[in-house]
């Protein structure tokens, strides 16, 4: 029996034509495929849409109401092409994350998903029919709805791929594929055939929004092969899979980018121990997810410390970092919303002396000035102004050749 997600991204559902349009190429799967099931995100813009409201509202809603606000997008996009299904002649039935039984945490705006039940999907693709599940949302133990955080439909269909053993999960979306940096930045960035789990985890852990890495954390925990395509014309995507299956392999596979985040320096910390311990757990307590960080040499016993947040939760960082700041006896809080984290990605580089000093050299030639940089086997990121991203992507694709 052959079992195959298929995740449409929001442009992909913009609006009815579309949905239509997704309709038919469902029906066409269906021909193929025994079970078909379908995770759609909110169409278009809704969920921007929605979050501008709130921010009409409140600096910091509550997060419990944001997620019953955002979860309500994806169940319009679904009911809407279980109907364009049953149109064709197709039985489809829409169910939500709470219907499905996909169980997060409590960890309201950007929850992690506990347990798929899935009972009911299963029961409803031996009768025939195309399940189609609303993305990004799921709900606590307590009854309580979630949503998965910013681009989690990803990992709504992954996930779900997994817990139903699927053949491969299809993430069909507005670009061909995955590339070696954003199209929309580099014009003649290449669509990759092929790309590890782990370089693919890397590029959306540094801001290449095409998958949310959490989906490809589900995809390598479960071998769940990913087949990332446009949901404008038949041809082939990319195909994310384990490394060792990968035919070609590249020194530097992508360049990315990340606009998103914020630069936040506590100046002048007493230096003694204990007390980056208490900056991060109280963030940590606080459900924000801290990226980079750097603590400057210590000069007069006292000491900066830099890290790189989420810009969506800089109000929150706002007020921790300012309390632990002022209870420690720190000089004050900086935030910087200017930046942009740019980052290269291969597997290669760990064979490869000198890529890190290939990108800065390549970086400081057009005399751009580096602030952060961090590393990983496989990846070197550093922060920039944000001025200078779209122009640090474009330099370091040409210097590394990837476009051939
Ligand atoms: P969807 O609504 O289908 O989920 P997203 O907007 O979340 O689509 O993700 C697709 C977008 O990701 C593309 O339009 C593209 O601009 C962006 N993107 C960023 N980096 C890359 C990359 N390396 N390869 C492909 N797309 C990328
Ligand atoms: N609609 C949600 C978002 O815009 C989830 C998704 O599209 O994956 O982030
Ligand atoms: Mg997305």
């Amino acid at each position: 029996m052959s079992l195959v997600v298929q995740k449409f991204g929001g442009t992909s559902v913009g609006d009815v034509d579309k949905i239509k349009n997704v309709a038919r190429r469902v029906v066409e799967s269906k021909k193929r495929i025994d079970h078909v099931v379908v995770v759609v995100s909110a169409l278009g813009d809704t969920t921007d849409n929605l979050v501008g409201l709130a921010a009409q509202i409140s600096k910091t809603p509550p997060e419990r109401e944001m997620d019953m606000l955002l979860s309500t997008g994806e169940q319009v996009s679904m009911a809407l092409l279980a109907m364009a299904l049953d149109e064709l002649g197709q039985d489809a039935i829409s169910m939500t994350g709470q219907q499905v039984e996909i169980l997060t945490d409590t960890g309201h705006t950007k929850a992690k998903i506990r347990h798929i039940g899935a009972d009911r999907v299963v029961q409803e693709l031996r009768k025939g029919r195309v399940v189609i599940v609303a993305g990004f949302q799921g709900v606590t133990s307590e009854g309580e709805i979630t949503t998965l955080g910013r681009g989690g439909s990803d990992t709504t269909a992954v996930a779900l791929a997994a817990a139903l053993h699927a053949d491969c999960c299809e993430i069909y979306t507005d670009v061909d594929g995955v590339f070696t940096a954003d199209p929309r930045v580099v014009p003649q960035a290449r669509k990759l055939d092929e790309v590890s789990y782990m370089e693919m985890l890397e590029m959306a852990a540094t801001g290449a929004r095409v998958l949310q890495s959490r989906s490809v954390e589900y995809g390598r925990n479960y071998s769940v092969p990913l087949h990332v395509r446009s949901s404008f014309h038949e041809g082939e995507g990319t195909w994310v899979k384990s490394e060792d299956d990968i035919m070609e392999k590249a020194i530097i596979s992508a360049v990315t980018h990340d606009f998103s985040e914020s630069k936040v320096t506590v100046v002048g910390v007493p230096d003694r121990p204990g007390i980056a311990a208490r900056l991060f757990g109280a963030l940590a307590e606080a459900n924000v997810n801290v990226d980079m960080i750097i603590q400057n040499v210590s000069e007069r016993a006292r000491t900066d410390i830099s890290f790189t947040v989420a810009t969506d939760d800089l109000e929150k960082v706002r007020k921790v970092a300012g309390d632990i700041s002022e209870a420690v006896g720190a000089e004050g809080v900086n935030l910087d919303d200017d930046v942009a984290k740019i980052s290269l990605i291969g597997a290669g580089m760990r064979s490869h002396p000198g890529i890190a000093a290939g990108m800065f050299q390549t970086l400081a030639d057009k005399d751009i000035n580096i602030e952060m940089i961090s590393t990983s086997p496989i990846k070197i990121s550093c922060v920039v102004r944000r001025s200078d991203g779209a122009r640090a992507v474009q330099t370091l694709h040409d210097y590394f050749n990837l476009s051939e």
